[in-house]
């Protein structure tokens, strides 16, 4: 690997970084708003769904975070295989390549 991609990996995954800080916070703040709202109980299954996504959502993205700090983000965690930047551009918390994916 050559300094210039070594940096340009640095830059880039320190931008990933940044998009899943900022994703943790929303969702962070989702959850806060979700927690002071008191359902009908009509809406309360629906509620229930959107908290339970929520924190999914949180939990991939921190997950992610983990994986950055520790050099693994960016591999598949079935096969090993680099996961391809522009994949993790639209799914920045995937955890699997997308033949991986397609066979769970
Ligand atoms: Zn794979």
């Amino acid at each position: 690997m050559t300094t210039f991609e070594t940096v340009e990996r640095a830059e880039w995954l320190a931008d990933m970084r940044l998009r899943l800080r900022a994703t943790c916070d929303e969702h962070n703040a989702n959850l806060v708003d979700l927690a002071a709202i008191t359902p009908d109980p009509s809406d309360a299954d629906a509620h229930i769904a959107l908290v339970t996504a929520t924190r999914q959502a949180l939990a991939d993205a921190t997950e992610a975070l983990l994986r950055i700090e520790d050099g693994r983000y960016g591999t598949c965690q079935r096969c090993g295989a680099a996961i391809p930047a522009e994949r993790l551009d639209i799914l920045p918390h995937a955890r699997f390549c997308v033949a991986c994916q397609s066979r769970r």
